[in-house]
């Protein structure tokens, strides 16, 4: 007999909505975080946007969690009146060449059951947003922004609530599988040994670390890189009440803006590769980044752009320039019994959060 059904690792949003489905599928839930509190690391640290999903392709996990977890935020989030507010998004072409690139996105997201989409003259765009320079733009109308602490507290009462608990401040150290369950060690200030029919690691930016401590694990752990994400807040007043994103690159959703409720805005995030976890926000980055935003709001004034906070991508795959999937696997992938290991779950992972949740509980099954 184990101590409990399912052990997770990591009380990031992914961890904790996977504990939420378990849970209110009737599993007794433990969450160990190394962390005194829940979500301080990249939950915390990212746009809080809650995508459609036309970025990724047809049938990856990225597009079939994005576009069913976008769905289930708002069902989530509204009756408990925690803010989840489709704001609405443009992707703006600047100049006719880029058309061909929305054109592009605009195809995937219709292949991926992206609702809504449509894209529109550069007229129509500035009938909304008058200080937007844009020769057309992808109107989006279930793109929107979350409040996700709010989100991870309700998905932490949920797992409370049908009798399951997070255990803070207490790092996982490794895990064997004896006896048909699997022994779990874990440090902070009470080092101790539990049992767990089910183990799941949702160690985000630490999952390679985390996995290679999983006896016979090993061969299928991926190299671990880190894509820095910085973000700018801009102390005057922005113009834009709807989500503004400029073409995306190779390696990431582009420089955009974000508004806030005052009429503030933040941009970002970047992408460069980082050896370490390292979350300062280089002043330097200024020029680069309002040269980024002159592209489609040409008023921005440098001065008002302030260091905000840097997230880091966890990225698996050997370059960042790479689409990556959501690497979840099972028994059937490394044969043992009981064990969900999650990498690579970078962008869109918090629209994913609870879709991903609805999978693991679907496959252990
Ligand atoms: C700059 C940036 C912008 C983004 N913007 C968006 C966006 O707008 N929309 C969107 O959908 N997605 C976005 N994302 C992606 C999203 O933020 C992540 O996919 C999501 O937060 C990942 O959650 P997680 O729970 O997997 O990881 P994390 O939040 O990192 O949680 C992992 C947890 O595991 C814990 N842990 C690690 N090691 C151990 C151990 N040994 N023992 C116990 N606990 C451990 C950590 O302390 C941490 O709390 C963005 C990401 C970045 C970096």
């Amino acid at each position: 007999m184990a101590d409990i059904d399912v052990c997770i690792i990591g009380a990031g949003i992914v961890g904790l909505g996977v504990g939420r489905a378990l849970a209110l599928g009737g599993q007794s839930v433990i969450v160990l975080e190394k962390n005194h509190g829940f979500g301080e690391e990249t939950s915390s640290r990212n746009s809080e946007v809650i995508h459609a999903g036309m970025y990724y392709p047809k049938n990856t996990l990225k597009a079939r969690f994005c576009v069913r977890g976008n769905r289930m935020i708002y069902d989530y989030c509204t009756p408990r009146g925690i803010m989840a507010n489709p704001i609405t998004k443009f992707i703006v072409a600047t100049n006719d060449n880029e058309i061909a690139g929305l054109e592009s996105i605009l195809q995937k997201g219709n292949d991926n059951g992206v609702p809504g989409l449509e894209i529109w003259d550069g007229a129509r765009v500035k009938s909304h947003e008058t200080a937007l320079n844009a020769v057309a733009a992808i109107f989006s109308p279930t793109s929107g922004i979350v409040d996700s602490h709010s989100m991870m507290l309700g998905f932490l009462g949920d797992i409370e609530d049908n009798g399951g608990f997070l255990v803070k401040g207490t790092p996982f150290e490794s895990a064997e599988r004896k006896n048909g369950v699997w022994h779990i060690k874990s440090g902070g200030q009470s080092p101790t040994v539990i049992t767990a029919n089910t183990l799941i690691l949702s160690a985000g930016l630490w999952s390679e670390d985390v996995a290679r401590r999983v006896i016979g694990l090993e061969k299928f752990v991926p190299k671990m890189r880190y894509g820095k994400g910085n973000y700018f807040r801009y102390m005057g007043k922005a113009p834009f009440g709807r989500l503004i994103y400029p073409l995306p690159t190779s390696t990431a959703l582009g420089i955009h803006l974000t508004p806030d409720a005052a009429g503030h805005a933040r941009f970002g995030p970047d992408m460069e590769e980082s050896k370490t976890i390292d979350y300062h926000v280089d002043e330097d980055k200024r020029v680069k980044f309002a040269n980024s935003i002159r592209q489609y709001w040409p008023q921005v004034d440098e001065k008002l752009l302030s260091p905000d906070y840097a997230g880091i991508r966890p990225k698996i795959g050997n370059s960042l320039h790479d689409f990556e999937d959501f690497r979840i696997l099972f028994h059937d992938t490394h044969g043992l019994d009981g064990l969900v290991c999650l990498f690579g779950i970078d962008s869109p992972g918090l629209t994913s959060s609870m879709a991903i949740g609805e999978y693991i509980a679907e496959k252990l099954q």
